[in-house]
C-alpha cells in the first residue's frame, strides 16, 4: 500500500534572524521569520508526510499559538511527524524537496542538508532529495522577500508492525 503527499510553505526573509533550511544554519544576510525557527523546507516536508496519511497539517499538530513551539528547532517537529507516521504503520519510501530562493546559493549545503534530514528521519540518505532553484528574479522569492519550499513524499505500509512484532 503506497501513499503520496505534498507540502508547500513560505516564510518571510528579515534581518536579524538566523537562516535555517533543512535543519542546518546557513550563513546569510537575512533569516526567515516565524514562530519556530521558520525552517521552511522542513515545514513543507512535514506537511508532505502528514498529507500522505491524511493526518492534517503542521499547523494542526504544532499550532503557532502554542508557546511550547516558540523558537523550536523544526528538526524536533520532523522527528515527531516521523514517529506519527510509524505509529500509523508506514515507512518512508522517499521524499523530494525543492527550495525556491534568489539567494543564498544552496548547492554547497545540499549534501549536509540531506544527511541531516535522513538522520532526523532515521532513513538512508538516498531516500532524501533536496534541490534548490531561483525563480529568475520573479515574484516574492525573486525579490528576496521570502523563501518558498515544496516537498513530496511517498510512504509504504511497513512490513514490521509498530512495536517491532
Ligand atoms: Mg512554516
Amino acid at each position: 500500500m503506497l501513499r503520496i503527499g505534498q507540502g508547500y510553505d513560505v516564510h518571510r526573509l528579515v534581518e536579524d534572524r538566523d537562516l535555517w533550511i533543512c535543519g542546518i544554519k546557513i550563513p546569510h544576510t537575512h533569516g526567515l521569520l516565524g514562530h519556530s525557527d521558520a525552517d521552511v523546507a522542513i515545514h513543507a516536508l512535514c506537511d508532505a508526510l502528514l498529507g500522505a496519511l491524511a493526518l492534517g497539517d503542521i499547523g494542526k499538530h504544532f499550532p503557532d499559538s502554542d508557546p511550547r513551539y516558540k523558537g523550536i528547532d523544526s528538526k524536533i517537529l520532523l522527528s515527531h511527524v516521523m514517529q506519527l507516521i510509524r505509529e500509523h504503520g508506514y515507512d518512508l519510501v522517499n521524499c523530494d524537496i525543492t527550495i525556491c530562493a534568489e539567494a543564498p546559493k544552496f548547492r554547497p549545503y545540499i549534501d549536509e542538508m540531506r544527511r541531516t534530514l535522513a538522520s532526523v528521519m532515521s532513513v538512508d540518505i538516498d531516500q532524501v532529495s533536496v534541490k534548490a532553484t531561483t525563480t529568475e528574479k520573479l515574484g516574492f522569492t525573486g525579490r528576496r522577500e521570502g523563501i518558498a519550499a515544496l516537498a513530496i513524499s511517498l510512504l509504504q505500509k511497513s512490513t514490521i508492525l509498530p512495536g517491532g512484532q
